[in-house]
């Protein structure tokens, strides 16, 4: 189904303020077309660092949607409540929550224009199809998948521990010294309120079940890639690159130098 004029990336009516048919076109005729790009991934994956190099490196913005719940949460709003409630249980935020939270942060054509890099969005069959019921064809260039097996993560997510103060993510092998202080900031190291044992098992079990399907499908639109996420974090960025780079003109070897 196509994008249907004047809808908004509502949970109810799809729509946009503006027809996104035309939007798409004269982006293409008269300027330069900014990179779309989807990032999907186990939890523990490194998506998060990863997608943050390679939104730098495209010059899009890097869209999280599990650091926007984790502000709307940090804000007490009633629904930053809501939200926290399904962060700390490790499940998924309902889709009429998340598509809102979409719906204001691409619903103008100028940020639409500007490219993107969606990290954790879409993560079910039917927000994947709500984004492109919306946005049309050209929602996505292109999806990476970021593949590491269940059994690499689960001994990542256990030892993830991040700064309440400037957000470092450090790790705490089994048996290794806690760190409680920010080696960056100084500033308090905790647990990530979901990185609890039963919430990482809920979280995972939720990815094999919600994605697996959203996976097939983008597969069978042709926008799916899938790159190897172990190893070196520069050694999976170079692979990233190597692989969007062919789907993607702009990000070729010398477009920009990656942030070290
Ligand atoms: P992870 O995928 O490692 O759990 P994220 O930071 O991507 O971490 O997401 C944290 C939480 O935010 C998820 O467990 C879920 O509760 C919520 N969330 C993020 N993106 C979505 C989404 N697209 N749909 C539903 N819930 C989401
Ligand atoms: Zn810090």
């Amino acid at each position: 189904m196509g994008p249907t004029e004047n809808a908004t990336l509502t949970a109810g009516g799809v729509g946009v303020t503006q027809p996104l048919a035309s939007t798409d076109r004269r982006a293409g005729e008269t300027m330069k077309h900014r990179t779309r790009l989807i990032v999907l991934g186990r939890q523990g994956a490194g998506k998060g660092t990863q997608c943050a190099r390679l939104a730098a490196r495209l010059s899009v913005p890097h869209i999280s949607t599990g650091d926007l719940f984790r502000a709307e949460a940090a804000n007490g709003t009633d629904l930053g409540r809501q939200v926290a409630a399904h962060l700390d249980a490790g499940s998924l935020v309902p889709d009429a929550v998340v598509l809102d939270l979409l719906a204001a942060r691409l619903g103008n054509t100028a940020a639409r224009e500007a490219g993107y890099l969606l990290d954790g969005f879409p993560r079910t069959l039917a927000q994947g199809q709500a984004l492109f019921e919306v946005l049309g064809a050209r929602a996505a260039d292109v999806a990476v998948e970021l593949h590491v097996p269940t059994s690499v993560v689960l001994p990542r997510l256990a030892a993830r521990r991040v700064c309440q103060k400037c957000g470092a993510t450090f790790s705490v092998p089994e048996g290794a010294a806690e760190i409680t202080r920010c080696p960056r900031c100084g500033g308090p190291v905790t647990r990530r309120s979901d990185d609890t044992d039963a919430a990482i098992a809920r979280r995972l079990a939720a990815y094999d079940h919600e994605s697996a399907p959203l996976l097939v499908w983008l597969d069978q639109l042709g926008l799916l890639v899938r790159v190897e996420g172990v190893g070196d974090p520069d050694e999976v960025h170079q692979r990233l690159v190597d692989t969007v780079g062919t789907r993607v003109p702009e990000l070729d070897a010398d477009c920009a130098p990656p942030p070290s």
